[in-house]
């Protein structure tokens, strides 16, 4: 079988390399440079942010992703030269009110998952770095990967599994006859398949569009700034931590990721004084040690949203061979293992790894 995957970034490219593992033979057509968008600019954190407020559809694709994780990463370091980094740090969720914490417990409880409650005292002796009073729910199990090195691991990958990767090349045509799919094109050059997966994140709609297919995926930016802690100070901040809907997530090295912004801007991925002011301020509160520290670095990328966060995975009816992977919004690092295997599922035909409707372009 001869595929065509649209897009590099994540999703793409994990569904390029399973393909190439059931043996097909598949190119990858990225309109830019891979794996530079959307799936770069994430904090990687391999949760919904609070899980408890999230579809059964979207928790049962991050359930699984949770639990496969560990072993994709240890494929990827024997099939590449770059460590992504998974690593356990557990997520603190913080709340003023431990009332807050009932619908969490709950869930957690309902899921015999591990997760301890630490009023304030218990919280300053295991977060010192963390002065203002708050109550805390860990999640211990819960981890995190580095996105850049996630994905130059990805891309080594399918090189190992001999995927063709084609950079600087966006399809402007998705050909077919008779209702059956027969490839992409880009401009003058075309690319034969028996398969096309769209995988264009943000600019899945653009592409289905091309088609005259009404998909709901719109693009929201999240702004991120990243610091460099002083030297000696590279470990004082342990645990992701999230509160208000923002986050801040330590790197193995010392760097701390604080996000995020959901801002309904088009297409537009500049970043603004007014973000990196607002983040500044929301992580210097929660931790005053990063006031010594320098904001090296702040980005921005475009999530791709459905109007239910929910990823569209599902064959398009009328078009034999074409499938679409995209839709991720805020948690497509977390669903793609489990988004890559059903959609390989539906592919060729196997029993479903879980139940595809809630997953389709027109849900039940
Ligand atoms: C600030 C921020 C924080 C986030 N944090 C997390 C987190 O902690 N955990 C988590 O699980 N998720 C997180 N996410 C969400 C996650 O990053 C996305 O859901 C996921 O990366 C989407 O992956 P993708 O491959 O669908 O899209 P992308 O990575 O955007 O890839 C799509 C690719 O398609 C290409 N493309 C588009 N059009 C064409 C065309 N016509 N022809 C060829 N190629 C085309 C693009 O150039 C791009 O490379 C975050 C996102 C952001 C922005």
């Amino acid at each position: 079988m001869k595929a065509v995957v649209v897009g590099g970034g994540l999703l793409g490219l994990l569904s390029a390399r399973a393909l190439s593992q059931q043996g097909a033979e598949v190119t990858v057509v990225e309109q830019g440079a891979f794996g530079q968008e959307s799936s770069w600019a994430g904090g990687g954190i391999l949760s919904p942010l609070y899980p408890w407020n999230y579809s059964n559809a979207v928790n049962a694709l991050a359930g699984w992703g949770q639990k496969f994780y560990p072993e994709l990463i240890q494929q990827l370091m024997l099939e590449s030269d770059v460590d992504p980094e998974w690593t356990q740090s557990g997520m603190l969720v913080l709340e003023n009110e431990p009332a807050n914490f009932v619908d969490a417990r709950g869930w957690a409880s309902a899921r015999d998952l591990n997760c301890l409650e630490w009023d304030p005292l218990m919280l300053a002796e295991r977060e010192p770095q963390i002065q203002d009073e708050h109550h805390g729910l860990f999640f211990p199990e819960i981890a995190q990967v580095r996105n850049p090195r996630l994905l130059k691991s990805v891309l080594e990958s399918c090189v190992h599994h001999k995927v063709k990767l084609v950079a600087n090349c966006p399809v402007t045509e998705l050909v077919h006859h008779d209702g059956v799919i027969k490839g992409v094109a880009s401009y003058d050059t075309r690319f034969n398949a028996d398969v096309v997966v769209v995988c264009a994140g943000a600019w899945s709609a653009k592409v289905m569009a091309l088609l005259q297919q009404d998909v709901q995926i719109n693009p929201v930016r999240g702004q991120m700034i990243m610091y460099r802690m002083p030297a000696g100070q590279r470990q004082l901040i342990k645990r992701i931590t999230l509160m208000d809907d923002h986050y801040v997530i330590p790197r193995r090295d010392g760097r701390i990721l604080v996000g995020s912004t959901l801002e309904h801007t088009e297409f537009d991925k500049s970043t603004t004084e007014q973000a990196r002011i607002q983040l500044a301020e929301f992580a210097e509160q929660l931790y005053p040690c990063l006031q010594n520290a320098e904001i090296e670095r702040q980005w921005a990328g475009l999530r791709p949203a459905s109007p239910d966060g929910i990823p569209y995975i599902c064959s398009i009816p009328g078009y034999q061979g074409l499938f679409l992977n995209a839709g991720h919004f805020r948690n497509g690092v977390v669903l793609a293992p489990a988004s890559v295997q059903l959609l390989m599922d539906l592919i060729y035909q196997q029993p479903p790894v879980l139940d595809p409707e809630p997953y389709r372009l027109k849900r039940g």
